[in-house]
């Protein structure tokens, strides 16, 4: 999908954007405009708590528990009713907007709305950020190890955990 805004942007596509020093309320706006128009093109609505929800998670390029979800919203006077939490966050999973980051038990916003793709996370252990890298090759290689085994893979989940740029320096 095309991004929506005029400008080229080198840094929209890059997979280690997230370690990097940018300009994240371009990053954050920039997928929220996105999602906007792909919850459009299919009917349905980002409502009120969908949204927001949705815009806590693009704050950072951090994966957040529904329970800090939960408290954000109840803060912010959408009530502390856990299932608006949990629905909005399954709305946003069902419609590629956010991922599940299975090790965290967490939620992050996806950065690469609208397009087709199989992301790897790497998972910071120092500074909880997490990035979506391409994980193409890495399926391809796991496809053709089960095949081996005669084994056929109906779902995979790739995170791995380790140290962001930052955090190595600081280390
Ligand atoms: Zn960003
Ligand atoms: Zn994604
Ligand atoms: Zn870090």
């Amino acid at each position: 999908m095309a991004h929506l805004h005029p400008d080229a942007c080198p840094g929209c596509d890059a997979p280690d954007l997230a370690f990097a020093v940018h300009d994240h309320a371009h990053c954050a706006s920039d997928a929220l405009a996105r999602a906007e128009a792909l919850v459009a093109e299919k009917g349905l609505r980002l409502t009120p708590v969908r949204r927001r929800v949705l815009e806590i998670l693009l704050e950072a390029h951090r994966a957040l528990g529904a329970y800090d979800v939960l408290t954000r919203l109840a803060a912010e006077g959408f009530g502390n009713q856990p299932p608006v939490a949990y629905r909005a966050l399954d709305f946003l999973e069902e419609q590629g907007l956010a991922h599940r980051i299975r090790r965290l038990n967490a939620f992050t916003a996806c950065m690469h709305p609208g397009e087709t793709h199989a992301p790897a996370f790497l998972i910071c252990r120092g500074c909880d950020a997490v990035a979506e890298a391409p994980a193409a090759p890495v399926l391809v290689a796991l496809e053709a190890a089960a095949a081996d085994t005669g084994f056929v893979i109906e779902r995979s989940n790739i995170e791995a955990l380790g140290l962001c740029p930052a955090c190595q320096a600081a280390a």
